[in-house]
């Protein structure tokens, strides 16, 4: 079987195209500047050299339009015909409390991810318009939704609930949804292979650490907590995002700076993190190399968020009641020695040791604890991709 998966953003289409049957990539790339001048498609066919394509893409059709074109291309294609793709596959954002599954794509689906706009305005509505783009393209195929938040959707309510009153809940939603979930999930399931146990006798803290970043507790396959909430703005102090602060500070700030709610979310989502305290960069890369600089506020940066990471780990040990293996996913977590080991020191009392020499790896499957460690600590780089053609593949093989 072959899964086109799809993430669409507002102005971008990233697609790999994957042969199911030994679970190989046949190609991947990325439009971007949908709308925009300079928009072009940066393809890739599996094993390839990287090709460009600039034309004008003034919206998702025809971005999805060029992609299907890509891959049957006489020259670098991978496909003879379109006709051999028999599922997409799509990345969508926020699932609601509606979705705890991925699911078939139809009608009602999408409306109900319409209605679920308000949740994620700037995620859900370019979701769909690759959804309605790939059913005009490919109307024979069956398309299947898969959502960030739909594996946090196990969160008893003791952990999703806020202390705001319970009707604000009835009549809003608000909640933690929690996102990165398709993440969390395979690194989780794959860690759990790693170490030859059946998921459902483990307890994993799966930490997702890229420029969004979130960590989950896992209980036996399920998230029963996780530290993003009703918008991915909640959690750790990220690349840009402040992440957990008092929520009085907002109303402070909106009458000392004159700012409304516009100026304040962009303040929060775009100038706060570990950008907004280095004052340098929103990139670990650089902050690293500025801290060995001697720069002190982008060491200092780099210590807020390992420690906040630690505190999250410490925790989640505790919300699961024990705590088997820790996983480290995502751009730093995969290649980020200095950071695993700042965040891993000092929970040696949990039963967590790192080996120094394992732990210097760099997007690579490995365990990094100690021998001896009671707790196991691997760095898995995170496919959700892949999870995303899984899911597919087991929902639209009933019907095809
Ligand atoms: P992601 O959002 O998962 O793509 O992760 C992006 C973040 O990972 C950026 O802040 C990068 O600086 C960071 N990152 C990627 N490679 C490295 C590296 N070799 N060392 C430190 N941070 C890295």
């Amino acid at each position: 079987m072959k899964v086109l998966v799809l993430n669409s953003g507002s102005s971008s289409v990233k697609y790999q195209l994957f042969d199911m049957q030994q679970e190989t990539v046949l190609a991947k790339g990325l439009v971007e500047r949908i709308g925009l001048e300079g928009a072009v498609l940066n393809h890739q066919p599996g094993g390839g050299e990287k090709l460009s394509f600039q034309r004008d893409i003034p919206d998702h059709s025809v971005a999805i339009k060029m992609v299907l074109d890509a891959l049957v291309n006489s020259e670098h294609g991978v496909l003879e015909s379109i006709e051999e793709i028999n599922a997409v596959g799509h990345r969508l954002v926020h699932g609601g409390n509606e979705f705890s599954n991925s699911v078939l794509i139809d009608e009602k689906v999408i409306e109900t991810v319409k209605k679920l706009y308000d949740l994620a305005p700037l995620h859900n509505p370019p979701g769909i318009k690759g959804i309605e783009a790939c059913q005009a393209a490919l109307p024979e195929v069956p398309q299947v939704a898969v959502f960030d938040t739909a594996f946090h959707q196990t969160m008893p309510p003791y952990a999703y609930l806020y202390g705001l009153p319970y009707e604000l809940y009835e009549k809003y939603a608000i909640r933690r949804y929690g996102f990165h979930g398709t993440s969390h999930k395979y690194v989780a399931q794959r860690g759990a292979e790693l170490m030859g146990r059946s998921l459902s006798s483990l307890k994993i803290v799966t930490c997702h650490l890229g420029n969004g970043a979130s960590i989950t507790a896992v209980d036996g396959g399920r998230s029963v907590d996780t530290s993003m909430g009703f918008t991915p703005l909640e959690g750790l102090t990220m690349g840009t995002r402040c992440g957990i602060i008092d929520p009085a500070i907002v109303t402070f700030l909106m009458e000392k700076e004159g700012l409304d709610s516009d100026g304040l979310n962009e303040l929060m989502n775009k100038k706060s993190g570990v950008l907004g305290i280095s004052g340098v960069s929103s990139d670990f890369r650089d902050l690293e190399q500025k801290a060995r600089e001697g720069h002190e506020r982008s060491q200092l940066a780099l210590d807020v968020f390992a420690y906040e990471v630690k505190k999250y780990i410490g925790a989640y040990a505790a919300a699961l009641g024990g705590l088997d293996l820790v996983v480290f996913t995502a751009g730093l977590g995969e290649n980020s020695p200095e950071m695993r080991e700042a965040v891993c020191n000092g929970l040696e009392f949990l039963g967590i040791t790192i080996d120094k020499d394992k732990n210097q790896v760099r997007g690579k499957e490995t365990e990094i604890s100690a021998e001896g460690s009671r707790v196991k600590v691997f760095v898995i780089p995170t496919n959700e991709e892949l999870m995303i053609a899984k899911d597919t593949r087991e929902i639209a093989a009933d019907i095809i």
